[in-house]
């Protein structure tokens, strides 16, 4: 991914519920009329993960194209984080890449030079996350599968066996 932002960078610090987060916020001043590129990293706070099984590794990087027409801010471009998850098969933890190439988002500017492309960033990062993770995803690893605990059922021949338990049953009834 992209080295960061220079002096054009949009990353503000702003204080939100107590602790010091990085945003990703836009200053109209800053796009000339035929647009402007950023590229740069965004500490992966933004993304609000409250999923124990998803951990982020890294920073939210991102690399867009910015302008403005009428009264509309459009925003394409590609966004990018590293995360650790946990295989819904054999339930090892592996790195994912998430890697979103065609993110756009366009924002009514309704009067605040400001604009905060958080959301729109968290949300096309959190959908671009697998429902199902899988560690063979990147199609180089191997998925041992389930676990062998889950998949004992195989039979054994000195365990005792229902039909045989049933005919004991019956002799029994028998006698
Ligand atoms: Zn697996």
């Amino acid at each position: 991914m992209p080295a960061p932002a220079g002096p054009l960078s949009p990353a503000l610090k702003v204080k939100k519920s107590g602790a010091e987060v990085t945003i990703m916020k836009v200053h109209l001043k800053q796009i000339p009329a035929e647009g402007t590129h950023l590229k740069g990293k965004e500490k992966s706070d933004i993304l609000e993960l409250e999923d124990d099984r998803i951990k982020t590794l890294g920073t939210v990087e991102y690399s867009v194209d910015i302008g403005v027409s009428g009264s509309s801010l459009f925003v394409t471009g590609k966004l990018g984080i590293d995360v650790e998850l946990e295989c819904v098969s054999c339930l090892k933890r592996f790195v994912y890449a998430v890697r979103v190439h065609n993110f756009s988002a366009q924002v009514e500017l309704a009067g605040p030079e400001l604009v905060d492309l958080t959301p729109w960033i968290r949300e096309d990062i959190l959908l671009a996350l697998p429902v199902h993770p899988h560690c063979d995803w990147d199609r180089k690893t191997v998925c041992v599968g389930p676990r062998l605990k889950y998949l004992k059922v195989e039979k054994d021949s000195k365990a005792p066996n229902a039909w045989d338990a049933l005919d004991h049953l019956n002799l029994n009834r028998r006698k």
